[in-house]
């Protein structure tokens, strides 16, 4: 269909990910596809569709196989990440296999490992990740949500919000303060699960994209949590955030190419199909330019992002450089989808056009997993690392000099 120029990616190219990708391509026509305006009433997709993703295996592709899962490398996540939304699906599945089964495998103890991985790998059980409060999103160092030590328990009292997969979850890996003396020490993550006693949720938030990606507030009033649900060591859950957002981020930089290359080719389609002033828009050489823009954007970070992903496997990505990933192939995806979306005219603001939905749901990728301005925060302190070392280091000079007299 797109002549000599290949946006579908062919990286992730082995016999495996092709296997999977057609699987999961066969799967999602099937059993998402048609479900997309019924599922977005509901504003959620249900739990019965997230089993079936677990039965085919497309849920926490490299949990390793003693707790379930098929130990495949991040790639196959990557790839099952850019081929859904390609196809226009999004449904919370990233924080679920790319967040919080990450967390319990690397932090969890032996008996959380063997609670939660294998219901995770097979959809019994959903996750969800709880950092964000009403006044604590890109300042997480200023949550609230307390959890005070009772012996055997923690009590638990706050609240979350803009939480994914909040509504559908079984459990939420939360971020709690365990010492209100210390900001960034005094957090620890705590597996809450659902069914305890006062752990409530709000109704999904009616949103302007993804909406059957649920959103919701989490509220924790006296929840008796076991200690034995403390994830690694208490203090420790604001540097184990830190240190796994580089893999959230890059997830949903992939997430954004795959938007933008699933636009951009239904709207190749259209534009051959669709007449005025009796030729196709395809014919018109605005629309040709238009396009050659949005297929060069596409090829440049599909290069860059596979080099991420293969840094991502081999855990060497850099925080600074997920967060570049971020930051621009968010921009690229809003870019793209909008001057798609102008070559669709007016259909392309119909809710039913696949690139309606893509332009409302691409909105938010510059907000969540940390905002671009928090993107360019991080990418500055890298940049300007070793000058802030150096005046540091010129002022402690200057006071031990000042000491001295
Ligand atoms: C659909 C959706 C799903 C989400 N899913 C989750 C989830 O599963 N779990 C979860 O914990 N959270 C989730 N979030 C929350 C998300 O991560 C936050 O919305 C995001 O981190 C921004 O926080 P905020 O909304 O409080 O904005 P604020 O922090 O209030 O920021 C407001 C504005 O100020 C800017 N700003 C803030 N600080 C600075 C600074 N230092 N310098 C310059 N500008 C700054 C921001 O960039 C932004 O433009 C989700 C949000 C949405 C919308």
């Amino acid at each position: 269909m797109l002549s000599t120029i290949q946006i579908k990616r062919d990286t992730y190219g082995t016999e495996d990910h092709q296997m999977v990708r057609q699987a999961l391509i066969d799967f999602l026509s099937k059993e998402a596809i048609p479900h997309q305006e019924e599922w977005e009433k509901q504003k959620c997709a249900p739990k019965s569709f997230w089993k079936k993703m677990g039965e085919l295996g497309f849920l926490c592709m490299d949990i390793p196989q003693e707790y379930g899962g098929s130990a495949f490398d991040f790639s196959f996540n990557a790839m099952i990440l850019e081929e859904s939304r390609r196809l226009g699906i999004d449904f919370g599945q990233a924080v679920h296999s790319d967040i919080v089964a990450p967390y319990i495998l690397r932090y969890g103890n032996e008996e959380q490992k063997k609670h939660y991985l294998p219901k995770m790998v097979s959809g019994d059980m959903i996750g969800s990740i709880g950092m964000s409060e009403p006044s604590a999103g890109s300042d997480l160092k200023s949550l609230k949500t307390t959890a005070v030590d009772k012996g055997d328990h923690y009590l638990v009292n706050g609240s979350k919000t803009f939480i994914t997969n909040g509504y559908v979850c079984d459990f939420v890996c939360c971020a709690v303060r365990t010492n209100p003396g210390l900001p960034t020490e005094g957090i620890s993550l705590l597996l809450i699960d659902k069914t305890l006693d006062g752990f409530t949720t709000g109704q999904p938030f009616d949103k302007l994209g993804i909406k059957y990606q649920d959103t919701c507030e989490l509220f924790f009033e006296d929840v008796k949590v076991p200690k034995t649900q403390l994830l690694g060591d208490e203090g420790m859950g604001f540097r184990y955030m830190m240190s796994d957002l580089p893999r959230e981020r890059i997830g949903i930089a992939v997430e954004s190419l795959g938007t933008a290359i699933g636009v951009v080719e239904k709207t190749i389609q259209y534009v051959t199909e669709r007449e005025a002033f009796g030729q196709s828009i395809a014919d018109f050489q605005n629309t040709q330019f238009k396009l050659a823009d949005c297929v060069a954007e596409v090829q440049v970070y599909q290069t860059f992002l596979d080099k991420c992903v293969e840094l991502q496997i081999k855990h060497e990505l850099t925080t600074e450089q997920a967060s570049i990933a971020k930051l621009k192939a968010t921009e690229m995806q809003g870019k793209v989808v909008d001057e798609c979306l102008q070559l669709f005219g007016g259909y392309g603001f119909i809710w039913e056009y696949d690139v309606a939905r893509a332009y409302a749901g691409s909105r938010v990728a510059r907000i969540y997993g940390g905002t671009s301005e928090i993107m360019k925060l991080i990418i500055s302190r890298g940049i300007f690392k070793e000058h802030y070392m150096a005046k540091k280091q010129a002022r402690e000079k200057q006071q031990e000099a000042k000491a001295s007299v």
